[in-house]
């Protein structure tokens, strides 16, 4: 089917810039409703050629409309202002930040897309999206395990009453101050989880040494900013 294939060329960050409400029902606009293929900023140029080459349709520059083209960011959050509010847990498609009602969260960079969705929803304004660095691209492999978390969470909020989805927080709480140590933690986790496979082993391990540096410099930053900025 078309729009399966087209889907499995989209970066699968569900972040909603195409203006759909994921990378399935954007591929499904392209297959069956004409729409554009150049509005999909997390898949860059690459993603429009590929969207072409599949479609058979011309080039087309990315549509600014639907965000700017950046290398592959993460979302940090500054622990001491977290109210623990679940907001951002709420909004992330793939169950990438750990925490519970009342107490701080933490973003699990190997697990964030950069899709920007925790940032709005936060009342106090203390996630920042940073750049990871040494700067890389998403690549497949990061959007094949990106769409398992989304499909996982589905899943899981498919199983869930109504209730509970609006007031527990995804994840049990988390006794987490160093954003590095999670950063570990989290790697550890998710090379076990994809069964030791040796291909994301790696990559994985690439992306951990990348966003560590990232955060610490970011983590510094955000607090300089704060200081002059303090939340009330
Ligand atoms: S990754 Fe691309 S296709 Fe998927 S939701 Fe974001 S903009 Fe839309
Ligand atoms: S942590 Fe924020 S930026 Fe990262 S995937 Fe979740 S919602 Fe998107
Ligand atoms: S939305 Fe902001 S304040 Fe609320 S739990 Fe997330 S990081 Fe903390």
């Amino acid at each position: 089917m078309l729009a399966e294939r087209l889907n499995d060329l989209l970066p699968q960050t569900q972040c909603t810039k195409c203006g759909y409400q994921g990378c399935k029902p954007y591929a499904q606009a392209l297959a069956t409703e004409g729409e554009a293929l150049n509005r999909c900023p997390p898949g860059g140029r690459a993603g429009i050629a590929a969207l072409a080459a599949l479609l058979q349709q011309p080039l087309l520059e990315p549509d600014q409309s639907c965000g700017v083209l950046r290398p592959l960011h993460v979302a940090l959050i500054d622990e001491q202002f977290c109210i623990g509010c679940t907001l951002c847990i709420q909004a992330c498609p793939v169950d990438a930040i750990v925490g519970a009602s009342k107490l701080m969260h933490t973003v699990v960079p190997e697990q964030c897309t950069g899709c920007d969705l925790c940032v709005a929803p936060c009342p106090v304004d203390c996630i920042t999206m940073v750049p990871v660095s040494p700067e890389r691209a998403w690549t497949p492999l990061d959007a094949s395990l990106a769409r398992a978390r989304f499909e996982s969470r589905q899943v899981r909020l498919a199983q869930e009453p109504e209730s509970l989805r609006q007031s527990t927080p995804a994840r049990a709480p988390v006794a987490m101050t160093d954003p590095l140590a999670a950063t570990q933690g989290a790697t550890q986790a998710m090379t076990q989880a994809t069964g030791n496979d040796q291909a994301a082993g790696l990559a994985q391990t690439a992306k951990q040494a990348a966003i560590a540096q990232a955060l610490t410099q970011a983590l510094a930053r955000a607090r300089a900013r704060r200081a002059t900025h303090p939340v009330r």
